[in-house]
């Protein structure tokens, strides 16, 4: 039976991603790694019967334990989504994402050339690193970024996925390490942690809170409905040529006020507030943060043509779908909010 390691699996795609994968790939033995910080959280797989799934509370930057689960389990993919994810907090302490994000990626990495190096089977295994769009910086009103884009990072965040990035790049040409990276755009969808745009949108709007939005609320992100993130992963794990990047965009550019605005028209019709006001009444605009990225957009030419990837999900099905899943699922994100005292889950980030 073929072991997949999955690493950072109880976050919001990783998480997706392993009941995606399990639900497919019935015979295939798959391990999450994941250290469970605030982001992290154990029930997103709650439910997962399989026998083949074996969790491991730990850390990517231990090199004992990533180095014993590749003896114990002779992995043939790794696919790492383990990170400090949100932009805010970079800011407030930059010093976790380098740790994680480039640290534990380098063990990651030198843990499986260490292991096939010395088994001489390197084609037997597939390293894939999740990234993201942001590691190419913001741009103006038109154009999109290519896989080729020099990278131009302007968070501590977006500055530790651009190292990790350039770390798989050279074990691949200096090591022959086969690797692939993505660098996707926003993710939406179930499961994702109250302190991002949509969630905290959705959220905020059924407690009645206000709606806060940074700056002039006209920062365009591009939208990916999570299901479609997981497919185009999986299908570059099958197809995709070693050593190579691959954009995934959701096709779905939006400002932040045009996602809250459709979040505020969608729950009218869905969950209409008992005073018959719209949840757009909500909306007020706060000061920007620093270094705010204005537009992020990827071509996604690339995995087109090479692998006949589009995403299937509108923004606005996929956005009715997820915020249905908020509304049934309280008690998922209440718990979370009371666990974590509501710190920072204010203010509109991303
Ligand atoms: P998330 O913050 O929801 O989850 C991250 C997971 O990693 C958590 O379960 C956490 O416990 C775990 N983790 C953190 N540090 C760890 C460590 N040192 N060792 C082991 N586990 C650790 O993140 P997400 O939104 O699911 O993002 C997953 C990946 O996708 C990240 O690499 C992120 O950079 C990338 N990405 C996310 C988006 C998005 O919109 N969410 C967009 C583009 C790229």
């Amino acid at each position: 039976m073929d072991s997949i390691l999955v690493t950072g699996g109880c976050g919001f795609i990783g998480s997706n991603f392993i009941k995606y994968y399990l639900d497919k790939y019935k015979s295939i033995n798959l391990v999450n790694l994941d250290k469970l910080t605030y982001a992290g959280n154990s029930y997103n797989l709650e439910g997962i019967k399989e026998l083949n799934y074996t969790f491991v509370n730990g850390d990517i930057c231990d090199s004992d334990l990533v180095k014993s689960l590749f003896k114990e389990y002779n992995f043939s993919i790794l696919v790492n989504f383990a990170a400090e994810s949100h932009v805010d907090r970079s800011i407030d302490g930059p010093a976790d994402f380098i740790n994680t994000n480039v640290v534990g990626t380098l063990n990651l990495l030198e843990q499986a050339r260490h292991f096939f190096d010395s088994k001489k089977n390197l084609n037997k295994f597939k390293f894939i690193h999740i990234s993201t769009d942001e590691v190419y910086g913001s741009l103006g009103k038109e154009g999109s970024f290519s896989e080729e884009s020099p990278f131009k990072p302007n968070s501590p965040y977006s500055a530790s996925k651009a190292s990790s990035d350039h770390l798989v790049k050279v074990w691949y040409k200096t090591f022959g390490l086969p690797t692939l990276i993505t660098n996707c755009s926003n993710n939406y969808g179930p499961y994702q942690f109250p302190e991002k745009l949509i969630p905290l949108t959705i959220i905020n709007c059924i407690e009645g809170n206000s709606l806060p939005i940074y700056g002039d609320g006209e920062n365009i992100r591009d939208w990916l409905h999570v299901d479609d993130h997981c497919k185009a992963i999986d299908l570059i794990l099958e197809n995709g040529s070693i050593g190579e990047t691959y954009n995934i965009g959701g096709l779905s550019e939006l400002t932040n006020i045009n996602v809250v605005e459709k979040i505020c028209r969608a729950l009218d019709k869905i969950s209409p507030k008992k005073d018959g006001t719209s949840y757009l009444k909500l909306i007020t605009f706060v000061e920007d943060r620093p270094g705010h990225d204005r537009r992020y957009s990827v071509s996604i030419d690339k995995i087109q043509k090479e692998m006949n990837w589009s995403p299937e999900e509108t923004f606005d099905r996929g956005i009715e779908k997820t915020i249905k899943w908020y509304l049934n699922n309280k008690s998922w994100w209440k718990s979370l909010k009371e666990k974590y005292n509501q710190q920072r889950l204010g203010v509109i980030k991303k």
